[in-house]
């Protein structure tokens, strides 16, 4: 099974939620998504080693056989081409790799070049959690083709929890189209609740079924709660606002290691997930 934790805003707690949840079970793997700002590792202190570069495919022009008809830059929605009356000029960083360029070409004077967007890594040491991590090369935009390379070590016969990068873009779509199941974290406030709702629609999109991790409860109003009282969304955990836990956050340390109890109501609600996924899936 694969747990997605989301959240429609980064700094509610997704990260916490999913190395705790990954710490509290044992023998599964744990996937850092947030490739632009993977911070799993701060709390984990593995050491890590590179397993595979991750490439885009960007177009090279050969300016011998182009005859600069602009059909490659009329093509490209993502403007990584440009039509000058003497040159084809190109940007990599904007392009998606689609192929499309080439294929339109009418001279054959494209060739696609793989170009370093990121790498991802593994952890070395001996431990029941097996942890990847993405990281995108800085000032890359292309989040999305890393997070796929790291969906591609998932081991589908353990149980698999990825921390997904905050919002609702692409990359975000990209963790929940391959989940079984979405956990959102989010505050009881009203910025927590609108960012809450947009992330629920981007789970709605997959049909993903949803349940809530309410963090530093005690905070706020209750409006998450009676709308997902509505809505039928199960809350799966309540983490209190409290010194203890911040302070352990604060020093980079999960806190289910530290604190009695929480192991056991990460498990519980791993439990929960379970159940819910199961009847989802058609399974018993
Ligand atoms: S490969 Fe696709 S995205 Fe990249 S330049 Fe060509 S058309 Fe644009
Ligand atoms: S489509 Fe081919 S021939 Fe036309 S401008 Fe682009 S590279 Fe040149």
């Amino acid at each position: 099974m694969k747990v997605a934790i989301a959240s429609g805003k980064g700094g509610t707690g997704k990260t916490t939620v999913a190395v705790n949840l990954a710490l509290a079970l044992e023998e599964v793997q744990l996937f850092d998504c947030d490739v632009e700002e993977p911070n799993c590792n701060l709390f984990l202190g593995f050491e890590l080693e590179p397993l595979e570069a991750v490439t885009c495919l960007v177009p090279e022009i050969d300016p011998e056989r182009c005859a600069l008809c602009g059909n490659c830059a009329s093509f490209c929605k993502f403007n990584a081409l440009a039509a000058l009356p003497n040159k084809i000029l190109s940007f990599p960083s904007l392009c998606h790799g689609c192929g499309g360029c080439s294929f339109v070409c009418p001279a054959g004077a494209i060739d696609e070049k793989p170009r370093s967007i990121g790498l991802i890594e593994k952890n070395s040491s001996d431990s029941s959690l097996t942890f990847f991590r993405g990281v995108l090369n800085v000032g890359e935009a292309m989040a999305t083709p890393v997070i796929r390379a790291l969906q591609r070590h998932i081991d589908e016969s353990r149980h698999a929890i990825i921390d997904s990068p905050p919002g609702t873009a692409c990359p975000v779509l990209a963790v929940l189209g391959c989940a079984d199941y979405c956990v959102l974290v989010t505050e009881s406030t009203p910025f927590g609740f609108h960012d809450f709702l947009l992330a629920l629609e981007a789970a709605r999109i997959f049909q993903v079924p949803v349940g809530v991790v309410l963090n530093r409860d005690g905070l706020g109003d209750s409006r998450v709660e009676e709308f997902c009282r509505a809505e039928g969304i199960p809350i799966l955990l309540r983490i209190p606002n409290d010194r203890m836990i911040a302070r352990f956050y604060s020093e980079g340390v999960p806190f289910v290691k530290e604190m009695s109890g929480w192991k056991e109501k990460f498990k519980v609600m791993f439990e929960m997930i379970r159940a819910q996924a199961c009847k989802n899936m058609g399974v018993s």
